[in-house]
């Protein structure tokens, strides 16, 4: 099907080559000419560090236009690209480097001394550092190479990247993603999302994760469409970027937080045509208030590290709120009894398990988890959800989250979605908590809207009227903030961890 994501995925056309590819903040211009001339000279500076078809190169740089090159150098290289949190520590990267044996690991300038000798120690061949406006010694050893590169080419089941899960549970697996996965994918989604030529993608998100390396990244090469990358989400800087862009994708936070700016207004957006929210749920509220103050109607998606997207809202046609959409085209979404593993029909409730192209080829060195991840040909997804008869699919919560009450089910997002709709709630968390008499204790973690914080009695008299017994909380927790993770997931661990002694003897 492809010779690799690169030649697979770049433009190559004389016309695209004179084409913006990124644009930054400042003004500055990289056509998809000068980033095939620049990936080179990296690619081949990655070769002269030792670096051969099939490593892995380990990366934990800040978002730039290098960070963006040294990817597409990696590819050209045939190696396998890792990116890493920037949030990682030291004890953290010595986990990762150990578990995937990297050839190359290039760091930030100011980390490398604290970090070689880390490196080292896990067996890295060679350390180099990036810094954000092109400083460290990957660029001074690019400079003088040459800007022409034979890309390596590489077979449809050859790994293209491994990308640790964010690990808000457990310990982080490398999933491994192939050419073929990241290529179909990027195909499907410029196809679906009506990519061109002309689409300039606002890019706010990082570049160590799916969403604004593969989906941001990919999808634009896909189309030939240019990025204006900044380099973090700042609601005043997005805002004022937007009138140059005409797509965005963001987690449900940047819309959240773009809500409360006074300055988001319909003129701003006119030139926009598409907003695409994903990585975490959206909010019905969030969703509705977007389409009034906008216009637009946001298109909410669903994917992850394992599988790159799977199911995606259309651009053209209905696009339901609290709805991820129906699967994309080639991708087969089917809801299963969690417990006896049975297909269940449209409306009940089960695990997501999904196959098709996108899906992954494994986890990195963990060939025995591959009975448990899977059930026949199907990845086990982990999230709770259910299809209606159109084939939507409606995500309900994580089966980690599920919530075990006195022997009843309680999906904590059904609960949730109550308390956030009551006056004086801005957002909730729904977990469980070790209970003497329950198992399981449903516990409601509210943060209440400034200054308006709702009575208990208040709160359970109304959820009293519209859940059963069961389902309500035992206890309800206010808070400022919930505790979330760069992707804007609410760490539930974290907050199962914090209450674990509230219902002890
Ligand atoms: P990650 O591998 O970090 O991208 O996390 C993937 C997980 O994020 C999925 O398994 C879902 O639990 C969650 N997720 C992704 N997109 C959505 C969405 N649109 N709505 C709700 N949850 C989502």
């Amino acid at each position: 099907m492809s010779a690799g994501v690169f030649s697979a995925l770049f433009p190559a056309t004389a016309g695209a080559l004179e084409r913006a590819f990124l644009r930054t903040s400042d003004g500055r211009v990289l056509r998809y000419g000068e980033a095939r001339a620049q990936s080179a000279r990296l690619a081949h500076a990655l070769v002269a560090c030792g670096v051969r078809p099939g490593d892995r190169v380990a990366v934990q740089v800040e978002k730039s236009p290098e960070a963006v090159l040294l990817y597409l150098a990696t590819l050209r290289a045939g190696a396998v690209y890792l990116p890493l949190n920037t949030a990682y520590t030291a004890a953290e990267l010595e986990y990762f480097l150990a578990d995937a044996e990297p050839a190359l690991f290039v760091c930030a300038p100011e980390r490398e001394g604290g970090l070689e000798p880390l490196a080292r120690r896990a067996g890295v061949r060679a350390v180099l550092t990036l810094g954000p406006a092109g400083s460290g010694s990957l660029i001074a050893r690019s400079a003088s190479c040459p800007d022409h590169f034979e890309t390596v080419a590489r077979q449809d089941g050859d790994l293209a990247a491994i990308l640790y899960t964010s690990g808000t549970t457990g310990r982080s697996k490398g999933a491994m993603l192939t050419q073929s996965n990241l290529v179909s994918n990027a195909r499907t989604l410029a196809a679906l999302w009506e990519f061109t030529a002309q689409d300039v993608l606002l890019h706010a998100l990082p570049i160590f994760h799916i969403h604004g390396l593969f989906v941001a990244i990919n999808v634009t090469l896909a189309a030939g469409s240019s990025i204006l990358l900044l380099p973090r989400f700042d609601a005043g800087q997005v805002l004022r970027h937007l009138p140059d862009a005409s797509v965005m994708m963001g987690v449900p936070t940047y819309y959240v937080r773009l809500l409360r700016e006074p300055g988001l207004a319909r003129a701003l957006l006119a030139h926009c045509r598409l907003f695409i929210s994903g990585s975490a749920p959206l909010l019905i509220e969030t969703h509705r208030e977007w389409t009034d103050r906008t216009g637009h109607t946001l298109l909410e998606r669903y994917g992850m590290s394992e599988t790159g997207m799977n199911t995606s809202n259309p651009c053209t046609g209905e696009r339901v709120p609290e709805s991820v959409g129906p699967p994309l085209p080639g991708v087969a979404v089917r809801i299963t009894d969690a417990a006896s593993g049975a297909p269940l029909p449209p409306g009940e409730v089960g695990m997501i398990e999904v196959r098709g192209p996108n899906v992954f080829a494994g986890y990195w060195r963990r060939p025995e988890r591959e009975r448990e991840d899977f059930h026949d040909g199907f990845f086990i997804t982990g999230d709770l959800g259910r299809l209606d008869a159109r084939g939507y699919l409606f995500i309900v919560g994580r089966a980690k989250d599920l919530v075990i009450s006195g022997g009843y089910n309680v999906y904590p997002k059904e609960i949730e979605a109550e308390i956030d709709a009551l006056a004086g709630v801005l957002e909730s968390a729904v977990i469980g908590v070790p209970h003497p008499d329950f198992g399981e204790a449903v516990t409601a973690v509210i943060v209440p809207v400034a200054a308006a914080r709702p009575a208990d009695e208040q709160v359970l008299a109304a959820l009293r009227l519209r859940l059963a017994a069961y389902k309500l909380p035992k206890r309800l927790i206010f808070v400022d903030e919930l505790p979330r993770n760069s992707m804007g997931k609410v760490q539930k661990k974290l907050l199962r961890e914090r209450y674990a002694g509230l219902f002890r003897p």
